[in-house]
């Protein structure tokens, strides 16, 4: 049954999204969370058997990349090939064509976005389905490495036998500097940001939001669980992405 509770929060976010001239969206690993890929916080976000501090983290891939090769393997791998947009992508990606959302500036790596149709995805973190040589920068696709991975482990570059590694930022390293430049023209100038499935926890990504506060905008966050912007954000719903962006989609369509 529909919680009205929810219904007029849902409500008043269309209504904060409608009086506004440039919309962003900012999406963390919440956004995925409905279509089986894990997050790393809240409820149920912990990859269990793997660390990552270890596989997220440039000088532990330098130390030992096989480790982050075997975590993707036998966990990123499986949960990207079963891994299809949800509802709250699909709703996002409606937004962004019917002109009322400009651009989604992502921490994700998992391409959700663009599979679902989002044209103008800023990529923060860069995209796991993507390789890199170390040695003859070769862009390296998705399908090639996993048939790699079944005989060799590093596996080697096809071009040149060089080490591989995948095209993400990892703990310890800087942001893509172009992408971040666009995302903070593009957070400077929203006068609403809408942040969904993100602990607004991990730096300089969660520092995006403050800028559209700064700037005069207004920050609407739909997340479960609290994140450290509830309290200055104009509207915090705590629900589901997938439950939620539909429902505003459809609002914002009539
Ligand atoms: P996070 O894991 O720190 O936070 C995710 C938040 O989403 C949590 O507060 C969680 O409670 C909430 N959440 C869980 N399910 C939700 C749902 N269905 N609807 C709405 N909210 C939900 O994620 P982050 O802020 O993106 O930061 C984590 C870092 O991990 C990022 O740098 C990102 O690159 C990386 N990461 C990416 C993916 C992905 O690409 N899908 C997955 C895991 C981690």
């Amino acid at each position: 049954m529909a919680d009205p509770g929810l219904q007029n929060l849902i409500g008043r976010a269309a209504g904060l999204l409608r009086g506004a001239q440039r919309r962003v969206a900012f999406t963390g690993a919440g956004v995925s969370a409905d279509s089986g890929i894990p997050t790393y916080r809240g409820a149920g976000g912990l990859w269990t058997r793997y660390d990552p501090d270890k596989y997220a983290n440039i000088n532990y891939f330098r130390k030992d990349p096989a480790y982050y090769w075997r975590f993707f393997r036998d966990v990123r791998y499986p949960a990207l090939d079963s891994a299809h947009p949800n509802a709250a992508h699909a709703a996002l990606a409606a937004l962004e064509r019917s002109g009322q959302l400009d651009a989604i500036i992502t921490q994700n790596i998992d391409g959700l976005h663009q599979e679902a149709g989002s044209e103008r995805v800023l990529e923060l973190h860069g995209n796991t389905r993507r390789f890199l040589c170390q040695q003859c920068a070769a862009v390296v696709d998705l399908a090639t490495v996993w048939n790699l991975l079944q005989s060799a482990l590093p596996p080697p570059c096809p071009e040149c036998g060089g080490g591989l590694r995948p095209d993400v930022v990892l703990f310890g390293e800087m942001l893509p500097e172009q992408i971040l430049r666009q995302a903070v023209e593009a957070a400077r100038s929203a006068d609403v940001m809408l942040v969904v499935g993100s602990s607004l926890v991990v730096q300089p990504a969660a520092g995006l939001p403050v800028l559209t506060l700064e700037h005069g905008g207004r920050v609407l966050i739909v997340n479960v669980g609290d994140t450290p912007l509830d309290g200055v954000a104009a509207l915090k719903i705590d629900a589901g992405a997938a439950e939620v962006l539909p429902q505003l989609a459809a609002l914002l369509e009539k």
